[in-house]
Formats: structure tokens, sequence, C-alpha cells
């Protein structure tokens, strides 16, 4: 058990009763048709950069998969890029509050060159909706991917959520930082169970 992870039962036990008094929204689910899928950084801007794992291909491919998988259930998707290309991050936003009836779902690798025991996914949040959504994609991730500690943060300055009207959220799928998690990362495999989790937390947000 890694120092990160060792409150894990504590925080377990207070979730469950949180869950008897938490307002309905945390556990909302939404209309919507579209998906805006957000692969981080690209072109000029790589992202983080660790053991050749280079953070804006990651995302890409991430983000082509989860493409691939909602588009397999009937869900509409829109890309903010589908090349290895710079998109600034207000030019994101203003695309995804350009489709209606849409959600928006950012994918980057998270890293930290002081603490390399760091691991695990983190979902990143704005607004409730986004709390709701995170939550979905939390639990589809302690269900099928292997990456250690899992963890919801509430961002209120970034700006693909804070500038994007829909529901946002941003995945970051695991620390290239971390040798495992790095390691993880570079295969398909696993890059795959990212995705369908990803697309699991998704289906799970949306109203039938
Ligand atoms: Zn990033």
């Amino acid at each position: 058990m890694t120092d990160a992870c060792s409150h894990r039962l504590f925080f377990a036990l207070v979730a469950l009763a949180m869950a008897f008094t938490a307002p309905a929204s945390l556990h909302a689910q939404f209309r919507f048709s579209t998906v805006v899928i957000d692969a981080g950084h690209g072109g000029k801007d790589p992202g983080t950069i660790w053991y050749h794992r280079v953070e804006k291909h990651l995302a890409l491919d991430v983000a082509k998969r989860v493409e691939t998988g909602l588009r397999a259930k009937g869900i509409k998707t829109v890309m903010t890029r589908r090349t290895d290309t710079f998109v600034e991050l207000d030019q994101r936003a203003r695309l995804a509050n350009k489709v209606p009836s849409s959600i928006f779902v950012s994918i980057h690798f998270n890293a930290d060159g002081r603490d390399f025991g760091k691991n695990g996914a983190e979902m990143h949040y704005y607004g409730p909706k986004g709390l709701a959504i995170a939550r979905r994609l939390d639990m589809a991730f302690d269900r099928s991917v292997k990456l250690g500690c899992r963890k919801l943060v509430q961002r209120k300055r970034l700006v693909v959520l804070r500038d994007t009207k829909a529901p946002a959220v941003l995945v970051e799928c695991g620390y290239l930082t971390n040798r495992t998690n790095s390691w993880l990362c570079s295969l398909t495999s696993h890059r795959q169970a990212i995705a369908n989790a990803i697309v699991a937390g998704i289906l799970a947000s949306r109203v039938r």
C-alpha cells in the first residue's frame, strides 16, 4: 500500500457515509447527444515527456479509442483535434460551446517530477454536473483500470473546464513520471482499457 493509498479505506467509509446524505445532483444523469472529446496538447505543445513517452501522442490515441467506443454505442462525437496539431485552450472551449446537447471530456496524462511514487488516475471537474460525471468515470476506472490510487479534483481555474458551458471533466489517465504507470500507459491494451472505462463512465452519466 503506497502512502497516497494509505487512507483509502478511511475515505471509502467516509464516501459510504456521504452516499446517504449527498445531494441528488451527485448521482445525476444528463441528457446529451454528443460528446466533445478533447485530446490534450498537440503540435508544438507535447505535454509532459517521461521515459520517451509523450503525453500528446498518448492522449490522442486514447481520445480516438474513446471516439470509436462511443460511436459504436450510437453517441455522436466531436474531436477538438484528430491530428498532431496545436489548438489553443480557449479555442477548444469555444468549439465545445458550439456543440448543442453535449458534454466535454478532456484527456491528459499526469506528471510529478518531485514525487515519482505518485500514481493513479485523477478526474478533474469544475461544476456539480462535472462532478457527477467525474464520479461515474471514477467508478468505471475502479472496475477495470489498474493504475493505483484514484482521485477527484475540483479545478476552478482550468480554462477548458471553466470556459466550457457544457458539463466538463478532464481525465488524467495516469502518471508518466511513475515507472509502473508509465509502462502501463505505453501498452495498447492498457490504453484500450482506459478508453473503455471512459466510455462506460460517460454512458453511465447519460439518461437513456
Ligand atoms: Zn496534459
